[in-house]
């Protein structure tokens, strides 16, 4: 047992991450009070530097971060959040503080592409879908609607069952990259969100195998 490494400042760095999807939502510092009232209320707060005093994220915006788990780094000098954001959490409005790119070592304002792998996929996904330029693959599937990608789906799934029998690993792979592709086309479709996905794993996870499956059966 060893208590978390407060700087000689008193503070300590948090770092913000989505518990599902893995996004990196914000840093700011804790002092030990910050920590104690994140621990007791579940509520990320942080302590202002230049107010020199401690600030629940989202007391004014509401854009709250819900903390589901604290952990500590090797050295417990850095904490990580493992968080549920609810709304944007950066005060720019945007989901992720980190958002602006670095080139040549000069901080430029275009989007970077920090997130996750299948955030940025889930979006591209999402801006073939209002765009009105170019005619893509993807694009097809979505004006098909829900017909015309549930066909996709079933051709996809029966390729993947194929290789899982009796391909290479590297089949295997690429047929799963296939259907996950189209899963996200199909969420993208309906507007339901991959972290929407991803949390309905995260509830089941924990339950008896029995249990998790009888619960999947009953919702067909
Ligand atoms: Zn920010």
């Amino acid at each position: 047992m060893a208590s978390p490494s407060f700087d000689d400042r008193g503070l300590i760095p948090a770092i913000a991450q989505d518990r599902l999807t893995g996004e990196l939502r914000m840093v700011a510092w804790m002092n030990r009070e910050a920590l104690e009232q994140t621990l007791s209320t579940g509520r990320a707060t942080f302590f202002s530097r230049s107010r020199r005093s401690l600030w629940q994220k989202g007391e004014t915006s509401g854009n709250a971060l819900a903390v589901h788990a604290v952990v500590a780094d090797c050295d417990a000098d850095v904490l990580l959040l493992l968080v549920d954001p609810e709304g944007p959490s950066c005060h720019t409005g945007a989901p992720s503080c980190f958002h602006r790119r670095l080139v040549g070592g000069e901080v430029v304002d275009e989007p970077s592409t920090a997130g996750p792998f299948l955030l940025e996929l889930e979006a591209t996904i999402a801006a073939r879908r209002s765009s009105t330029a170019e005619r893509s693959y993807t694009r097809s599937l979505l004006d098909g609607g829900a017909a015309r990608i549930g066909a996709k789906l079933r051709e996809e799934a029966e390729e993947l069952a194929r290789a899982l029998e009796s391909e290479s690993d590297d089949r295997v792979a690429a047929e799963a990259a296939d259907l996950v592709f189209h899963v996200l086309v199909g969420l993208a479709q309906r507007g339901v969100g991959w972290r929407a996905v991803l949390g309905v794993l995260a509830g089941r996870h924990g339950t008896s195998g029995h249990a998790e499956k009888a619960g999947r059966t009953r919702s067909g």
